[in-house]
Order: C-alpha cells, then structure tokens, then sequence
C-alpha cells in the first residue's frame, strides 16, 4: 500500500442526535500539528462532516499493549463519537499517520521508561551528592577566608569545652617538649621544597596545637589550625613504648586535615546542599549553627583521611622523620579499649561502670563513635607502615 494512501479503519459513526450508529470507515491523515481524521459513509445517503484537524479531535487516552483489543472511542466533540473495534488497526493507522508518543504518554503507559526514568533521576541525585557536592565544596573553599574558619573553630572549641572536653592534665613539661615538636613538624611546611605539601595556594593559618582531656584516645583538627591531641592517646604512646614520633606522625595527619581544609570543605558541602534544597537561602544564622555541628560532629570521610595519611607521610618524609611509630601507635589504638584514665573505668567484674553524671555521660561519644571518624585504622596503619600512605584504595 502506498504511503500516501491512508489506511481506512471501519467504524461506528454515532451522531449525537440519533441513537443509531452509522457505519464508516475512517481514515488518519498526517497533518502540521499531529495526524487529522476523515470520514467516509459507507451507507449510501450518509452525510458526514468534513474531515477533522488534529486538535478538533479527543484522541483518546494511551495505549497499552494489553488493551490492543478494545474497542477504541473517539470523541468528535459537537459531531458525536466514534467506535473502533480493532484498537491495534487504530493505534497502526495513528502511528504511521505521524503520531509520536510524547515522554509523558511513554512513561504513563510504559512502566519500564517510567522505572528508567526514575532510575536515572535518582541515580542523578546519587551522584551529585556524592561527587558534585564535594567538588563544588572544594572548588567553594578557596574562597572561604581563613578568619571565617578560626571564628567558626573557636565557637565549635567553646561547645566541645563546654560539653565533654576537660583540661589536660599532663605535666606543663611534657605540653611543652610535645608542642617543641609540633612547632618544629609545622615549621618545616615553609622549608625547602614543600610546595607539594600544600593544596590550597596562598594558605597558610598558623597551626596550634592544645591538650584535651575528657575523650579517648584522639587527635582532631578543626578548620583553621586548631588541633587537639587528648592526654588518653598521649598517654597510649607512652603505654605502648612508642617514641613521641608516633605522636609527632598524628599530628602531621592532623595537619594535613588543616592543610586540605577538610573540616571547611564539610561545611561548605553541607551548605551547597542546604542552598541546593533551598532550606538555608539567605539564613546566615542556620549556616553558623550548622558549621559547629559539622565540626563538633568531626565526620571525616574516608577519602579525607587518604589525603591526611598522604599528606602525613609526605610531611614526616621532608622532615627526615620515621612513620612506623605512627603506624604503631594507630594499630594500638584500634585494639580494644585500653581503660585510660580518660575512660570511664570498667568495673571489677569487666562491665563497663558510669563514671560520670548522668547529664554529662549523655553528650560523651562512646570510644567506638570516636574511632569511627577515622575509620579503617588498621588498613590505615598497614599502609603507612609500608610508606604508601597515599596508595589505600
Ligand atoms: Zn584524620
């Protein structure tokens, strides 16, 4: 059949004033905006009105493949409705006549264009999240200005003071000869050729280092140079018979938070998501707030800690310093819990006895919540051991 010989369709024809259908036959024809719809008499003395545009006609509802056999109803507005038996026929003639399913009409009627469709949304959604806002974040912080940081850093040191952390109680001697060799490790960030060291240009915060009592055995960093290393995870070194460069490697990984502006870049992600979802436009006091609790919150992914770890082994290596002890020290450390003197003290029959009041035992992060924000400890340690702090998968 030629092409420019529509199909004819056999018909009911009712007119809307009598009750009695007519038979036609009915053609579909291609036209500027979708296919047209002609009708032919088929019982002589038959008059029908002149052929349709596309949009002077109800073209009924999707197809679905399961309905092909229904009878298709046409609606003809003020020229009545027709019946079609063959719904195949129908939507064949529909179709090589030029119509084209839209996406809606495809995904109403097709559950696998719908079930992709959404597929492909969430995984969009999925991937944003994951790699987007992480770049973005990264791309964000160079602009984020280092006083920003130290305020939003001394408000999180406030909270985290006020809440579970206590004065150091090692000796002013030991904080002295420790915080001898913190300087010492930060200073060698400006010698020689340590321009690989350093991942944001032009910054440079000056780098502190305070004692903390009141947690297990930890260091952390917050945004701005603010580190803090617990009397518990010195006094784990001192345990385990580890020089104080097991210490000294710790804080370079801390450092390398500092210098790759993790704690920042959290911030800054949480934000781009906050603004993404339109929550916090405009409401500078909802990001403050948000910031310390991302900080005091310390959830440091784990591509970070591969970048600290890195950083570390770089830091420690232009320093001339070993990073075995490090590893020692964090294999120590993720063994079961030592019961330092920063712990709540187990009792004589091996379960654990609340030290603390009630009130102040509630805001105290267990030892397992601490580890897990630097997770993988012992993969960690094996890397470092083998100097490939940059290498874990
Ligand atoms: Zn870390």
């Amino acid at each position: 059949m030629p092409e420019s010989t529509p199909a004819l369709l056999r018909a009911r024809w009712y007119d809307g004033r009598s009750s009695q259908p007519q038979p036609v036959l009915v053609g579909l024809e291609p036209g500027a905006r979708g296919p047209g719809l002609r009708l032919h008499p088929l019982a002589p003395g038959t008059a029908v009105p002149p052929p349709f545009a596309h949009d002077e006609v109800e073209w009924p509802e999707a197809w679905r493949p399961s309905r092909a056999q229904r009878t298709v109803v046409v609606d003809l507005r003020q020229n009545g409705s027709l019946e079609i038996d063959d719904g195949a026929q129908w939507h064949a003639a529909l179709e090589a006549a030029g119509a084209r399913p839209g996406l809606a009409q495809r995904m109403q009627t097709r559950w696998r264009v719908f079930a992709g469709v959404l597929l492909a949304a969430v995984l969009g959604l999925a991937l944003f999240y994951r790699y987007g806002t992480p770049w973005a974040a990264t791309q964000l912080t160079r602009f984020v200005p280092v006083g920003w940081e130290q305020s939003f850093s001394q408000e999180a040191m406030r909270e985290l003071d006020d809440g579970f952390l206590r004065p150091s109680r090692l000796p002013e001697a030991r904080q002295a000869a420790l915080r001898a060799r913190f300087d010492a490790l930060a200073a060698q960030l400006g010698t020689g050729d340590s321009s690989s060291l350093h991942r944001y240009r032009g910054y440079a915060p000056r780098l502190q280092l305070a004692f903390r009592s009141g947690m297990p055995a930890n260091a952390f960093a917050l945004p701005g140079g603010q580190i803090v290393v617990t009397d518990a995870l010195v006094d784990e070194a001192a345990r385990a018979g580890l020089p104080d460069d097991a210490l000294v490697g710790v804080l370079a990984h801390e450092i390398g938070h500092v210098v790759h502006r993790h704690g920042t870049r959290l911030v800054v992600e949480q934000g781009v998501l906050n603004v993404g979802l339109g929550l916090a436009l405009g409401d500078v006091s909802s990001v403050v707030a948000m910031a310390s609790t991302v900080l005091t919150g310390l959830a440091y992914r784990r591509g970070h800690e591969r970048e600290a770890d890195c950083f570390a082994v770089g830091l420690m290596q232009h320093a001339g310093l070993p990073v075995a002890p490090m590893a020692d020290l964090l294999m120590h450390i993720d063994g079961p819990p030592a019961g330092g003197k920063d712990q709540p003290p187990a009792a004589k029959d091996g379960s654990a006895a609340p030290a603390q009041p009630q009130a102040d035992r509630a805001r105290t992060p267990s030892a397992a919540e601490w580890l897990s924000s630097h997770p993988d400890t012992a993969a960690r340690a094996q890397a470092l051991r083998e100097g490939r702090g940059c290498l874990v998968p």
